[in-house]
Protein backbone atom coordinates (compact mmCIF):
# COMPACT_ATOMS: atom_id res chain seq x y z
CA UNK A 1 0.00 0.00 0.00
CA UNK A 2 1.00 3.68 -0.70
CA UNK A 3 1.44 6.05 1.77
CA UNK A 4 -1.07 8.09 0.85
CA UNK A 5 -3.54 5.51 0.99
CA UNK A 6 -2.26 4.34 4.47
CA UNK A 7 -2.97 7.69 5.45
CA UNK A 8 -6.28 7.68 4.09
CA UNK A 9 -6.80 4.71 5.87
CA UNK A 10 -5.71 5.96 9.26
CA UNK A 11 -7.59 9.36 9.48
CA UNK A 12 -11.14 7.89 10.00
CA UNK A 13 -10.38 5.63 13.27
CA UNK A 14 -9.86 8.82 15.10
CA UNK A 15 -13.57 7.67 16.35
CA UNK A 16 -12.29 4.06 16.84
CA UNK A 17 -9.25 5.98 18.55
CA UNK A 18 -11.61 8.13 21.02
CA UNK A 19 -14.25 5.42 22.05
CA UNK A 20 -11.11 3.47 23.18
CA UNK A 21 -10.53 6.05 25.69
CA UNK A 22 -13.78 5.43 26.98
CA UNK A 23 -15.00 8.56 25.35
CA UNK A 24 -18.78 8.23 23.44
CA UNK A 25 -18.28 10.14 20.16
CA UNK A 26 -22.29 10.25 20.10
CA UNK A 27 -22.22 13.30 22.04
CA UNK A 28 -20.00 16.24 23.28
CA UNK A 29 -16.91 15.45 25.21
CA UNK A 30 -14.51 17.44 27.32
CA UNK A 31 -11.88 19.06 25.63
CA UNK A 32 -8.55 17.12 25.26
CA UNK A 33 -6.51 20.01 25.05
CA UNK A 34 -4.44 20.15 27.96
CA UNK A 35 -4.75 24.14 28.85
CA UNK A 36 -8.54 23.73 28.39
CA UNK A 37 -10.15 23.07 31.80
CA UNK A 38 -13.76 22.75 31.70
CA UNK A 39 -16.98 21.33 32.73
CA UNK A 40 -19.25 21.37 29.72
CA UNK A 41 -18.20 19.33 27.53
CA UNK A 42 -16.98 21.64 24.11
CA UNK A 43 -15.27 19.18 21.75
CA UNK A 44 -17.04 17.07 19.06
CA UNK A 45 -16.06 14.84 16.61
CA UNK A 46 -15.90 16.30 13.35
CA UNK A 47 -16.57 13.18 10.91
CA UNK A 48 -15.99 15.27 7.65
CA UNK A 49 -12.09 16.14 9.10
CA UNK A 50 -11.56 13.37 11.05
CA UNK A 51 -10.79 15.76 13.67
CA UNK A 52 -11.71 16.23 17.13
CA UNK A 53 -12.95 19.79 17.47
CA UNK A 54 -13.44 21.76 20.89
CA UNK A 55 -16.16 24.28 19.95
CA UNK A 56 -15.31 27.26 22.49
CA UNK A 57 -13.63 30.85 20.59
CA UNK A 58 -11.03 30.61 23.35
CA UNK A 59 -9.60 27.23 22.43
CA UNK A 60 -10.96 25.77 19.23
CA UNK A 61 -8.78 22.98 19.42
CA UNK A 62 -8.24 20.68 16.57
CA UNK A 63 -7.16 17.30 16.47
CA UNK A 64 -6.80 14.07 14.15
CA UNK A 65 -5.15 10.97 15.22
CA UNK A 66 -2.28 11.87 15.27
CA UNK A 67 -2.31 14.82 17.19
CA UNK A 68 -4.43 12.77 19.55
CA UNK A 69 -1.73 9.94 20.23
CA UNK A 70 1.10 12.60 20.80
CA UNK A 71 -1.14 14.23 23.39
CA UNK A 72 -1.59 10.33 25.16
CA UNK A 73 2.07 9.98 24.40
CA UNK A 74 4.25 13.10 25.43
CA UNK A 75 7.64 12.72 24.20
CA UNK A 76 6.59 11.11 21.17
CA UNK A 77 7.63 12.77 17.40
CA UNK A 78 5.00 12.94 14.17
CA UNK A 79 7.44 9.89 12.65
CA UNK A 80 6.80 7.99 16.11
CA UNK A 81 2.99 8.89 16.37
CA UNK A 82 2.45 7.72 12.84
CA UNK A 83 4.55 4.27 13.76
CA UNK A 84 2.64 3.82 16.76
CA UNK A 85 -0.85 4.35 14.98
CA UNK A 86 0.39 2.26 12.18
CA UNK A 87 0.92 -0.68 14.05
CA UNK A 88 -2.27 0.03 16.18
CA UNK A 89 -4.40 -0.26 13.55
CA UNK A 90 -2.88 -3.28 11.61
CA UNK A 91 -2.20 -0.61 8.49
CA UNK A 92 0.93 -1.41 6.47
CA UNK A 93 2.60 1.75 5.53
CA UNK A 94 5.38 0.18 4.17
CA UNK A 95 8.55 1.70 5.79
CA UNK A 96 9.56 4.80 8.08
CA UNK A 97 7.02 7.28 8.51
CA UNK A 98 8.74 10.53 8.77
CA UNK A 99 7.48 11.72 5.40
CA UNK A 100 4.31 11.92 6.90
CA UNK A 101 5.18 14.98 8.74
CA UNK A 102 2.73 18.51 8.10
CA UNK A 103 4.36 20.39 5.44
CA UNK A 104 5.35 22.99 8.56
CA UNK A 105 7.23 20.81 10.36
CA UNK A 106 9.38 20.10 7.21
CA UNK A 107 12.99 20.36 7.94
CA UNK A 108 14.75 22.51 5.80
CA UNK A 109 18.38 23.55 5.92
CA UNK A 110 18.85 26.65 8.20
CA UNK A 111 19.97 29.93 6.57
CA UNK A 112 21.31 31.70 8.96
CA UNK A 113 22.57 29.10 11.73
CA UNK A 114 26.39 30.04 10.44
CA UNK A 115 26.28 33.71 10.94
CA UNK A 116 24.58 33.51 14.13
CA UNK A 117 27.29 31.00 15.32
CA UNK A 118 30.13 33.23 14.09
CA UNK A 119 28.88 36.49 15.34
CA UNK A 120 28.08 34.87 18.82
CA UNK A 121 31.85 34.20 18.54
CA UNK A 122 32.88 37.40 17.54
CA UNK A 123 31.22 39.08 20.17
CA UNK A 124 33.64 38.44 22.82
CA UNK A 125 35.69 41.16 23.67
CA UNK A 126 33.96 43.37 21.33
CA UNK A 127 32.58 46.93 21.34
CA UNK A 128 29.42 44.45 21.07
CA UNK A 129 30.15 43.04 24.61
CA UNK A 130 30.66 46.13 25.83
CA UNK A 131 27.81 47.87 24.51
CA UNK A 132 25.44 44.21 26.04
CA UNK A 133 27.35 45.31 29.76
CA UNK A 134 26.19 48.65 29.15
CA UNK A 135 22.50 47.24 28.87
CA UNK A 136 22.69 45.43 32.23
CA UNK A 137 23.52 41.99 30.12
CA UNK A 138 25.87 39.26 31.55
CA UNK A 139 28.66 37.39 29.93
CA UNK A 140 25.74 33.86 30.80
CA UNK A 141 22.96 35.65 29.60
CA UNK A 142 24.61 37.02 26.19
CA UNK A 143 26.05 33.33 25.77
CA UNK A 144 22.44 31.92 26.92
CA UNK A 145 20.88 33.50 23.72
CA UNK A 146 24.00 33.71 21.19
CA UNK A 147 23.94 37.18 21.19
CA UNK A 148 26.78 38.02 18.65
CA UNK A 149 28.94 40.72 17.12
CA UNK A 150 28.84 42.09 13.16
CA UNK A 151 31.71 44.58 12.64
CA UNK A 152 29.96 45.20 9.54
CA UNK A 153 26.66 44.30 9.23
CA UNK A 154 24.64 45.70 6.56
CA UNK A 155 21.96 47.92 7.50
CA UNK A 156 18.99 48.30 5.41
CA UNK A 157 17.79 51.41 7.78
CA UNK A 158 20.44 53.67 7.15
CA UNK A 159 21.86 52.74 4.26
CA UNK A 160 25.02 50.92 5.07
CA UNK A 161 27.45 48.63 7.17
CA UNK A 162 27.46 49.15 10.96
CA UNK A 163 29.58 47.79 13.76
CA UNK A 164 26.35 46.10 15.01
CA UNK A 165 24.84 43.67 18.15
CA UNK A 166 23.08 40.33 16.64
CA UNK A 167 20.26 39.26 18.26
CA UNK A 168 19.03 35.65 17.12
CA UNK A 169 15.99 34.34 17.79
CA UNK A 170 15.73 31.21 19.86
CA UNK A 171 13.77 28.56 18.37
CA UNK A 172 13.50 29.94 15.05
CA UNK A 173 16.03 30.42 12.05
CA UNK A 174 16.30 34.36 12.16
CA UNK A 175 18.21 37.55 14.05
CA UNK A 176 17.92 40.88 13.87
CA UNK A 177 20.60 43.29 14.49
CA UNK A 178 20.67 46.88 15.61
CA UNK A 179 24.24 49.30 15.35
CA UNK A 180 25.99 50.22 18.81
CA UNK A 181 25.73 53.58 17.88
CA UNK A 182 22.17 53.53 17.34
CA UNK A 183 18.73 52.53 17.77
CA UNK A 184 18.36 51.57 14.26
CA UNK A 185 17.17 47.87 14.38
CA UNK A 186 17.48 45.98 10.98
CA UNK A 187 15.71 42.25 9.98
CA UNK A 188 16.09 40.46 7.24
CA UNK A 189 13.76 40.31 4.52
CA UNK A 190 10.76 38.99 4.41
CA UNK A 191 11.15 37.54 1.03
CA UNK A 192 14.37 35.68 2.46
CA UNK A 193 13.95 34.93 5.93
CA UNK A 194 10.21 34.58 5.64
CA UNK A 195 7.39 37.04 8.29
CA UNK A 196 9.35 37.87 12.13
CA UNK A 197 8.77 35.26 14.04
CA UNK A 198 7.43 36.18 17.63
CA UNK A 199 11.13 36.09 19.98
CA UNK A 200 11.80 33.64 22.55
CA UNK A 201 8.58 31.90 21.35
CA UNK A 202 9.02 29.16 23.23
CA UNK A 203 9.10 30.96 26.41
CA UNK A 204 5.09 30.73 25.63
CA UNK A 205 4.77 27.06 26.54
CA UNK A 206 7.59 26.11 29.01
CA UNK A 207 5.62 25.75 31.48
CA UNK A 208 6.21 28.97 33.33
CA UNK A 209 3.09 30.43 35.51
CA UNK A 210 3.48 33.75 34.07
CA UNK A 211 5.05 34.82 30.32
CA UNK A 212 5.78 38.95 30.19
CA UNK A 213 5.04 40.14 26.97
CA UNK A 214 7.03 43.24 25.73
CA UNK A 215 8.13 44.97 22.13
CA UNK A 216 11.94 44.98 22.53
CA UNK A 217 13.60 42.14 22.65
CA UNK A 218 16.41 42.99 24.72
CA UNK A 219 13.76 43.58 27.02
CA UNK A 220 12.61 40.65 26.76
CA UNK A 221 16.47 38.87 27.83
CA UNK A 222 16.43 41.18 30.34
CA UNK A 223 13.35 39.75 31.97
CA UNK A 224 14.66 36.34 31.54
CA UNK A 225 18.05 37.40 32.85
CA UNK A 226 16.00 38.38 35.99
CA UNK A 227 14.14 34.97 36.16
CA UNK A 228 11.11 36.00 34.77
CA UNK A 229 9.69 34.44 31.48
CA UNK A 230 9.47 37.00 28.42
CA UNK A 231 8.54 37.09 24.64
CA UNK A 232 9.05 40.45 22.68
CA UNK A 233 6.54 41.33 19.62
CA UNK A 234 9.52 43.21 17.49
CA UNK A 235 8.05 44.46 14.72
CA UNK A 236 5.48 42.17 14.83
CA UNK A 237 2.63 43.71 16.72
CA UNK A 238 -0.15 41.98 19.00
CA UNK A 239 -1.79 40.25 15.81
CA UNK A 240 0.79 37.65 15.13
CA UNK A 241 0.77 36.87 19.04
CA UNK A 242 -3.13 36.40 18.26
CA UNK A 243 -2.88 34.27 15.79
CA UNK A 244 0.24 32.31 17.65
CA UNK A 245 -2.25 32.12 20.68
CA UNK A 246 -5.44 30.48 18.52
CA UNK A 247 -3.36 28.10 16.84
CA UNK A 248 -1.75 27.00 20.22
CA UNK A 249 -2.98 28.26 23.60
CA UNK A 250 -0.71 27.98 26.40
CA UNK A 251 -1.52 27.94 30.16
CA UNK A 252 0.57 30.57 31.36
CA UNK A 253 -0.88 34.19 32.47
CA UNK A 254 0.21 36.90 29.68
CA UNK A 255 1.19 39.57 31.28
CA UNK A 256 0.73 42.58 28.61
CA UNK A 257 3.68 45.23 29.08
CA UNK A 258 4.16 47.40 26.58
CA UNK A 259 6.05 50.49 25.94
CA UNK A 260 4.74 53.53 27.47
CA UNK A 261 4.13 55.37 24.56
CA UNK A 262 1.01 56.05 22.57
CA UNK A 263 1.10 52.87 20.33
CA UNK A 264 1.49 50.82 23.15
CA UNK A 265 -1.18 51.88 25.63
CA UNK A 266 -3.34 52.14 22.44
CA UNK A 267 -2.30 48.29 21.95
CA UNK A 268 -3.04 47.75 25.46
CA UNK A 269 -6.45 49.40 25.14
CA UNK A 270 -7.58 47.39 21.93
CA UNK A 271 -6.25 44.03 23.56
CA UNK A 272 -7.95 44.20 26.44
CA UNK A 273 -11.21 45.03 24.78
CA UNK A 274 -10.81 42.85 22.22
CA UNK A 275 -9.99 39.65 20.67
CA UNK A 276 -7.24 38.82 23.24
CA UNK A 277 -8.71 38.77 26.40
CA UNK A 278 -10.79 36.82 24.55
CA UNK A 279 -8.06 33.74 23.75
CA UNK A 280 -6.98 33.33 27.75
CA UNK A 281 -7.74 29.41 28.15
CA UNK A 282 -9.41 29.14 31.69
CA UNK A 283 -7.71 29.55 34.70
CA UNK A 284 -5.86 32.04 32.66
CA UNK A 285 -5.40 35.52 34.13
CA UNK A 286 -3.91 38.33 32.69
CA UNK A 287 -2.08 41.33 33.56
CA UNK A 288 -2.32 44.41 31.49
CA UNK A 289 -0.27 47.42 31.71
CA UNK A 290 2.01 49.44 30.20
CA UNK A 291 5.51 51.04 30.75
CA UNK A 292 8.35 48.56 32.35
CA UNK A 293 10.75 51.44 33.59
CA UNK A 294 10.61 50.12 37.44
CA UNK A 295 11.90 46.56 36.10
CA UNK A 296 14.16 47.38 33.42
CA UNK A 297 15.75 50.00 31.30
CA UNK A 298 13.87 51.50 28.67
CA UNK A 299 15.03 52.44 25.41
CA UNK A 300 16.45 49.09 24.53
ZN1 LIG B 1 -11.06 23.31 24.14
Amino acid sequence: MDRTAALQQLKPRIEEYLQGKGIDTRHNFKCLNPAHQENNPSMGLDRVNHQAHCFTISCGARYDIIDLIKLDNPGLDTAGAFEMAYRLYNIDAGGPTADFQPVQNEQKAPKYADKIERYAVALKGSEGETYLTGRGLSIETMRRFKLGYSPEEYNKPLGKPMPSITIPYPGADYYISRPISEKAYDKPKTSEAGPEPIFNLPALYSGAQAVFIVESQLCAISIEQAGGSAIALGGGGLNRLIQQLKAKPTSAALILCLDNDAPGREAVVKAGAGELSALFVNGSTAIMGVGLSLMVKTDL
